[in-house]
């Protein structure tokens, strides 16, 4: 029966009434504000919670961040938090044959072009 699907999920939507001034708490547990208000970024497609902080004022946090919404908003991570995250820098995956200069997966023993022996 496909209406009870649609049951479903109906019952699982928020009012934007019930949403609105709801507690924003983040990872760590802190509460961050309440909700004030959603806004929509045209653009990138991307809903925008507005939470109302007591320390900085209107915070947007998107709603990628946004981890669970039941009886509270719960947040990914703190949102002190830069939102981006440095990935750390990968190892070289290459080296040059010190023979012919070929350049090689870092794991080779040999060099692939000339035969000879990589010294690492
Ligand atoms: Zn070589």
């Amino acid at each position: 029966m496909g209406r009870k699907t649609i049951m479903e999920r109906q019952r699982k939507h928020i009012s934007s009434q019930k949403f609105i001034g709801m507690q924003v708490i983040d990872s760590k547990g802190v509460i961050v504000g309440n909700v004030k208000d959603f806004v929509i970024n045209p653009i990138d497609k991307e809903i925008l919670l507005v939470v109302s902080s007591k320390t900085e004022g209107d915070i947007e946090v998107p709603l990628t961040n946004v981890s669970s919404i039941e009886d509270v908003v719960l947040l990914v991570r703190s949102a002190e938090a830069p939102v981006v995250q440095q990935a750390p820098a990968p190892a070289p995956v290459t080296i040059n044959c010190k023979s012919c200069g070929a350049t090689l997966p870092s794991h080779a023993k040999f060099c692939a072009k000339c035969g000879s022996k990589v010294r690492q």
